[in-house]
């Protein structure tokens, strides 16, 4: 009997998919490894309920067979594609808001609540979950969660792990544990070992997210934007710290480089953004008084590195600029017509003070390989987004692309950073984390073992790097990038 078979005997028919054509479509996500190496699962099932997801890693642990649990495949790190085959668990059909606790400010939801569908609901009641990725309108609560997705406002409010206070969890073996503490509502605790944490960031290898319990806060009354124009990046990263040090603490710092600017003007001509070397900007939230106070010392802090430093607190111009930096991601295309994004080094976090450094050390990287990079990325926390722009139907710039993203990886290391800030490992970083973490790599591997001994949750991903149809350009810590061998078709 195939792998589809024995789980029609598990739930039910329509529940199951395993049509060549179906398959196709769980073989990506928005990274560029799952471009190259696309794979088909055997069988994907709909999940409905945490009994379904149950009864699925039941089977699963008893014939050894991986499992990949996905959200929207917005992820852009290969982490909800089944590398090594098996089943793919699909969750977003499990979106329900199972309820919104207004007096004690949280949120209990299935894990394929989309992050923008949430936020609707809580505004309803003067609510938000802070957390918030450019992907919003995309990536479900499940994915944010398992990815510890972090986003604009990560800066002000932290990454997603500050807003998860706890979770239902299928483990490998089928078995359903809350970690959090058993039915409580509870803010804060310090009852044994966060096994909320544990789970955030695990991006699916440890367990399965079925439930999430959330905190929430009240949306905050205010809010304005500081726009900063700088002649020189240096200026940029300076005015960020002078910031700080003026004891403002914005919750947004966002930058786009001379190549970002120059696409949104290109894609919107309306915006008119002033060429510069860099565009940052600042929003600050709170009372209204507050925000006033908090722009009014921004412009002052900033005022003199910068050409220009103007604030407003018009929701027109708000969200004329956030849209500008919104559009960025999708308008870097127009630098070079016929092209497309390759998703690879694209995810670095360095120091807040070497930011300058490394955007100047990016444009050398993109010089010397020849391929075009536009960088926009959160500033305030030193996370930033290198966009590739490529023929994808050339072999040489694919090769070349994939030699800008391990260079962009290790200059993240040497600047004291990580190669991703807020994507997740998937496989495209696995080969990476023993640089990264040195021994701590196999203090988490041991910890994986001891929860999943049979290996089936989602393999290939963070502790070992997947088998792939091609050899991955990169360089070791010394040395020269070895003679890849790139064969995508
Ligand atoms: C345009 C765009 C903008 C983006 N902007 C941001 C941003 O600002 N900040 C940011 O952090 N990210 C951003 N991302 C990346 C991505 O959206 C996030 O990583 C998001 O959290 C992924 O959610 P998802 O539902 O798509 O998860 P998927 O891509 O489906 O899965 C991601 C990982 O989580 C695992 N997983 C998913 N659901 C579960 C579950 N229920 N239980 C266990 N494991 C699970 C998967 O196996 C996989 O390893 C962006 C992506 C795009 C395309």
């Amino acid at each position: 009997m195939s792998i589809a078979a024995d789980l029609r005997a598990i739930v039910k028919d329509s529940q199951v998919l395993d049509a060549p054509a179906e398959l196709r479509t769980y073989a990506y996500d928005a990274s560029f490894l799952t471009q190259l190496a696309p794979r088909s699962p055997d069988a994907v099932v709909i999940a409905r309920s945490v009994s379904d997801i149950s009864a699925v890693m039941r089977y699963a642990s008893a014939h050894g067979v991986p499992v990949t649990p996905r959200g929207a495949a917005s992820g852009q790190a290969a982490g909800a594609v089944a590398l090594e085959g098996g089943i793919v668990l699909a969750l977003n059909a499990m979106n329900r808001i199972l309820e919104i606790d207004v007096a004690n400010l949280q949120a209990f939801c299935e894990p394929g609540v989309v992050h923008a569908t949430l936020n609707a609901a809580l505004a309803r009641h003067s609510l938000i979950f802070p957390p918030d990725p450019g992907s919003s309108r995309m990536a479900t609560v499940g994915g944010m969660a398992s990815t510890n997705a972090h986003g604009m406002r990560a800066v002000k409010y932290g990454p997603t792990s500050a807003w998860v206070l706890g979770l239902q969890v299928v483990l490998p073996d089928g078995q359903i544990v809350e970690t959090g503490s058993v039915g409580s509502r509870a803010k804060q605790s310090s009852a044994g070992l966060e096994l909320t944490k544990l789970i955030v960031g695990a991006e699916g290898t440890l367990g399965i997210v079925t439930r999430l319990r959330l905190k929430l806060i009240a949306i905050p009354p205010a809010r304005a934007i500081v726009l900063g124009l700088f002649d020189a990046l240096e200026n940029a990263g300076e005015a960020v710290q002078a910031v700080f040090a003026a004891g403002v603490s914005p919750s947004a710092i966002e930058i786009l480089d001379e190549r970002c600017i120059q696409a949104v003007n290109l894609f919107r001509p309306a915006m008119a953004l002033e060429p510069v070397e860099a565009l940052v900007l600042f929003e600050v939230d709170g009372n209204v008084p507050g925000v006033r106070w908090d722009a009014e010392r921004v412009c002052e802090v900033i005022g003199p590195l910068a050409r220009k430093a103007e604030w407003s607190d018009e929701a027109a111009r708000i969200n004329a600029l956030w849209e500008a930096r919104a559009l960025v991601g999708a308008a870097v295309g127009t630098l070079r017509p016929g092209s497309n994004r390759a998703y690879c080094g694209e995810d670095i976090c360095v120091p807040v003070a070497r930011i300058p450094e490394t955007l100047r050390a990016i444009q050398d990287i993109s010089a010397r390989h020849r391929i075009p990079i536009a960088t926009y990325g959160h500033i305030g926390g030193g996370g930033l987004h290198p966009g590739h722009l490529i023929d994808g139907r050339d072999p040489d710039e694919i090769q070349r692309v994939l030699l800008v993203a391990d260079d962009i990886h290790q200059l993240a290391l040497r600047m004291g950073g990580t190669t991703t800030g807020e994507h997740g490992v998937g496989a495209a970083r696995a080969p990476y984390m023993a640089q990264e973490h040195g021994p701590a790599l196999e203090v988490m591997r041991r910890i994986k073992a001891a929860l999943d001994p049979k290996g089936i949750m989602n393999p290939g991903v963070i502790f070992d790097p997947p088998v792939l149809p091609f050899e991955l350009p990169l360089r070791g810590p010394v040395g020269e990038p070895s003679a890849a061998i790139i064969d995508p078709g």
